[in-house]
């Protein structure tokens, strides 16, 4: 891979995205193969937001090539609390890494902050931004699942405020893809992430309901409603617990939809999805581990 910052999935190629893929599918067949191949690398841990899988697996995952974790720990108990700016922590913060996995809420932090750093920084969610890795690991579950072209692919719930799906939409972009959006009115994909689409020539169709859609999917991609994004607690409510679906739902679905969720889910999914074959979000989740370590492993080079 040529890049030396992750912070979009805008800049990940077909090449880039089946490299990684690839690469984590060895992984995930023979992990001990790797065990030591990182062994003494330092993986520095900024998460200004809360997170479990994101910050877990990238643990797991650098620990898993024989290296480890410097972590920052929360904000709270961090130097950010004395005032000292993004661009400060990343400057120091560098000099006991090799890479760095950022989380920040605000939109376009990890952009700015990569501008300030020699070694790789991750972007582990921006704000209502992009989510690149989270995007990786739902390609490699839509791969193992439906595979990746000629498939027609669902994404419901908050299309506006939601990182992985405007990270998702826009790896997409590589595959013979329909994407089709589902989503309230005012939750819509954000004017210039559909513009990105339309100019890379993807077929988009939007809905404000399901049912006409479902029967065609081969993946049913679901996101929770980001009720920390919104300005106003009123306009969360008019749409909190729309957009939910649940096994008596599914009853019109292919008998091979795949249902993905980034998680965490709040009322989302149903639990009774989960005993379906359709339910395939806690592989996902699970996938996060050999996705970051091959992610990790073309990051921090090396002979192999
Ligand atoms: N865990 C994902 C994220 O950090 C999805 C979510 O929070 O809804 O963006």
């Amino acid at each position: 891979m040529r890049h030396d910052h992750i912070t979009s999935a805008r800049q990940l190629t077909r090449e880039d995205i089946e490299a990684v893929l690839d690469r984590a599918a060895e992984i995930a067949a023979a992990p001990d193969a790797v065990a030591d191949r990182h062994a003494g690398a330092l993986l520095g841990l900024l998460f200004f937001e809360p997170s479990t899988r994101t910050k877990m697996s990238f643990s797991a995952a650098i620990k898993r090539l024989g290296g480890d974790v410097v972590d920052m720990g929360p904000v709270e108990s961090s130097s950010v609390k004395k005032g000292e700016s993004l661009a400060d922590t990343v400057r120091v913060v560098e000099g006991y890494a090799d890479a760095l996995v950022l989380r920040h809420p605000s939109e376009g932090a990890a952009t700015m902050a990569s501008e300030y750093v020699d070694v790789p920084l991750i972007n582990a969610g921006d704000g209502a931004g992009q989510h690149p890795t989270q995007t990786l690991l739902d390609l490699f579950t839509i791969r193992e699942n439906a595979g990746l072209d000629d498939v027609s692919i669902g994404i419901m719930g908050d299309l506006k405020y939601g990182r992985t799906v405007h990270s998702l939409a826009h790896a997409l972009t590589n595959f013979e893809v329909t994407q089709h959006f589902i989503s309230p009115e005012s939750l819509k994909l954000p004017r210039k992430v559909r513009y990105d689409l339309h100019q890379a020539g993807s077929t988009v169709k939007e809905h404000t309901g399901l049912e006409s859609t479902l029967p065609s999917l081969d993946v049913l991609y679901v996101t929770r409603i980001q009720r920390e994004r919104f300005p106003d607690e009123t306009e969360y409510r008019k749409v909190a617990g729309q957009y939910q679906i649940d096994a008596a739902t599914l009853a019109d679905a292919r008998e091979a939809l795949t249902v993905l969720h980034p998680l965490p889910r709040v009322d989302e999914i149903a639990y009774d999805v989960d005993a379906t074959a359709h339910a395939s979000y806690f592989r996902q989740a699970h996938n996060g581990v050999p996705v970051r370590m091959a992610l990790l492993d073309l990051l921090l080079g090396g002979e192999r």
